[in-house]
């Protein structure tokens, strides 16, 4: 599958034991971790889902399961189709600082620093892509587009046409026909696609893993001093390691714990974060808000909140009908900034402001990251005229940018007082 294209552009001899970059990735997240393991009060339930994003060694047994795995970015793909197609998905959109370095060595510096570090990362055979199979990505904005054809120096990497905006009509039937092309490629891929009864089990099953996730969201909007967003980021994010089931049994237990845990006042500025997603290990954002007395008690992020937000909902429990309403979650409901319209992200934030009474929402940019950038010009003039105030924090996944924020936050957080 290797063209000449991304052959020329693979780097010579970089090794993964020259680079050992889930060690590196480990250090980074450490730095953050310390700030939540010495909260008195964190749940015990949390040391399970810190070991799936945090150590290798979850990801490396999947390979005993025997089946595929496809490495996929964003929200987008759905993922109901890959477990039907006897594949587990994995989501590899990357935050890690030091393979943004790898990156760069073979793409512009200027690229979105999630671009650049999710190949520095297939670079540096990181675990979570040296298990994959296949790599499958959606082509939402030009950074994700043209890097899809380096990695298919090392991997047979499919892209996924998406739609500019989400008009139902115009675009209804050509996504649809798009995963309907998904759906023949991977059985073709692995010799497998799921009939009826087994698409009704795997739908249910994604489902009961948005009910929870949803539970897990509204619970900890209502008491954040509970959780630490990092904890909650981290939860969200074994996720894109874990299937569906034991995600849910999991996040159901710590749920359990949680309730019966007592709440602490605290009088502290409710916040709501938005923007760029933020991923592990970089949760620089994170810790500087709460650091500076912030409690974060909602989100927007398809790293966070919203990449658990949207059920399959099916109208007709028929193959086709099960098969259309899969494709169509991950396209309408969507609030990704690369379709045309901005409005539903804008409706997204009032609605969150409404049912979790957020006194300021931060945007959080990453550096180069276009589609945002422009958002946030939009959304800042919005939420201007509804009395929300609102900081952009542009920022990028290094640590020199650090007592800036930091200064810029607390300055943002005295005003709301
Ligand atoms: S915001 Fe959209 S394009 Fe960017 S990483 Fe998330 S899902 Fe992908
Ligand atoms: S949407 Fe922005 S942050 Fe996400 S990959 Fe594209 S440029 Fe990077």
């Amino acid at each position: 599958m290797k063209d000449s294209f991304s052959k020329r552009y693979t780097p010579k001899k970089l090794l993964r034991e020259e680079l050992d970059i889930d060690k590196k990735n480990q250090e980074v997240g450490r730095t953050y971790l310390e700030t939540v393991k010495n909260r008195g009060d964190r749940p015990k339930g949390m040391r399970y889902f810190e070991e799936i994003v945090s150590d290798t060694k979850f990801v490396e047994k999947l390979k005993d399961e025997g089946k595929p795995i496809v490495g996929v970015l964003c929200n987008i793909v759905p993922r109901e189709i890959i477990s039907a197609a006897g594949a587990i998905p994995l989501r590899l959109c990357s935050g890690s600082p030091p393979a943004v370095e790898v990156g760069e060595g073979v793409l512009p510096r200027d690229v979105c620093p999630l671009v650049k570090s999710t190949m520095g990362m297939q670079i540096a055979q990181a675990k979570l892509h040296q298990v994959c199979d296949l790599l499958i990505i959606p082509a939402t904005c030009d950074g994700k587009k043209k890097t899809a054809s380096l990695l298919n120096a090392y991997l047979p990497t499919w892209v996924m046409e998406i739609p500019q905006d989400k008009d139902y009509l115009k675009n209804r039937d050509l996504w649809v026909k798009e995963v309907k092309s998904l759906i023949a490629r991977l059985r073709k891929f692995t010799g497998n696609f799921a009939g009826k009864t087994e698409l009704t089990k795997i739908i249910k099953e994604y489902r009961h893993q948005v009910d929870i996730a949803r539970e897990f969201h509204s619970f900890r909007g209502g008491k954040p001093e509970l959780l630490s967003e990092m904890d909650y980021l981290l939860v969200m994010q074994a996720a894109f390691i874990l299937s569906p089931a034991l995600w849910s049994e999991k996040v159901s237990q710590l749920l359990e714990d949680l309730k019966k845990q007592k709440s602490p006042a605290n009088n502290k500025k409710r916040i709501l974060l938005a923007g760029s997603p933020v991923i592990w290990p970089n949760y620089k954002i994170v810790q500087l808000l709460e650091e500076s007395g912030a409690e974060i008690v909602a989100d927007t992020l398809c790293s966070g909140t919203e990449s658990l937000f949207n059920p399959a909902e099916v109208d007709e429990w028929t193959y086709a009908g099960m098969l259309r309403a899969i494709a169509l979650k991950y396209l309408f409901p969507s609030i990704c900034p690369c379709f045309v319209e901005g409005e539903d992200r804008i409706d997204r934030i009032l609605e969150l402001r409404q049912k979790f009474k957020i006194d300021g929402v931060i945007f959080h940019t990453l550096r180069l990251c276009t589609v945002f950038d422009i958002e946030n010009q939009l959304i800042f003039k919005v939420l201007s005229e509804k009395g929300l105030p609102y900081l952009n924090i542009y920022t990028d996944y290094s640590q020199e940018d650090r007592e800036q924020i930091r200064t810029r936050i607390e300055a943002f957080l005295e005003m709301l007082e």
